[in-house]
Order: structure tokens, then C-alpha cells, then sequence
């Protein structure tokens, strides 16, 4: 008879990273800006779990995507976009016509 103590969801040998740290770490970890240590305990918890394997394959497919595209020359017609966005929001809060949360 194995003794288990009952505690975590899944992966029943204690990895060191429940499912929750393993979502809440799983952003950072796809960034890469995890420590080597806290990366490998995070991907053993992938290994061992399907759900947040699904979760994390998920993500990363979604970055990969965002960061494809991103490669591709972002269209000028969206630089001109965001740039007027800019410049509306600057000359909104330069104009004086400040909406009611501005300070007297
Ligand atoms: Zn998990």
C-alpha cells in the first residue's frame, strides 16, 4: 500500500508545483523569464498533468501565432492608427478640456 497523503490534484508525487502555481506560473514560464529551477519544476508538472499541459500547449500556440505575425511588417495603416490614438489622447490631456477626474 502506497501512502498518500491526500494532499494536491494531480500528479500524485509530490511535484513541487500544484496545478494552481503551475497556472499562475505558466505566463512567466512561456516567457522564459522563470530560472532554470523553477522551469524545470514547472514543466515536470506539465509532464505529469494533462490539463495544464493542455492549458500551457494552448498558450504557446497562441503566443507562436501573436509572435508570427508580429514578425510579419505591422501594416502602416495600423501604425497610423495607434499613432493618431496617441496623438488624440496627448492633445485630449494637453487641451485642458480634462474630464472630470483631473485634480483643480
Ligand atoms: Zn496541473
Amino acid at each position: 500500500m502506497v501512502a498518500h497523503d491526500g494532499r494536491g490534484g494531480c500528479g500524485d508525487y509530490a511535484s513541487y508545483v500544484d496545478c494552481a502555481e503551475a497556472v499562475r506560473q505558466l505566463y512567466v514560464y512561456l516567457d522564459g523569464e522563470l530560472t532554470d529551477d523553477r522551469r524545470l519544476e514547472i514543466a515536470a508538472h506539465l509532464d505529469e498533468c494533462g490539463p495544464c499541459a493542455d492549458a500551457a500547449g494552448f498558450e504557446a500556440e497562441l503566443r507562436a501565432v501573436i509572435s508570427s505575425r508580429c514578425k510579419d511588417r505591422v501594416p502602416d495603416s495600423l501604425i497610423a492608427r495607434v499613432a493618431s490614438a496617441i496623438a488624440a489622447e496627448e492633445a485630449c490631456r494637453g487641451s485642458g478640456a480634462a474630464p472630470s477626474s483631473a485634480p483643480a
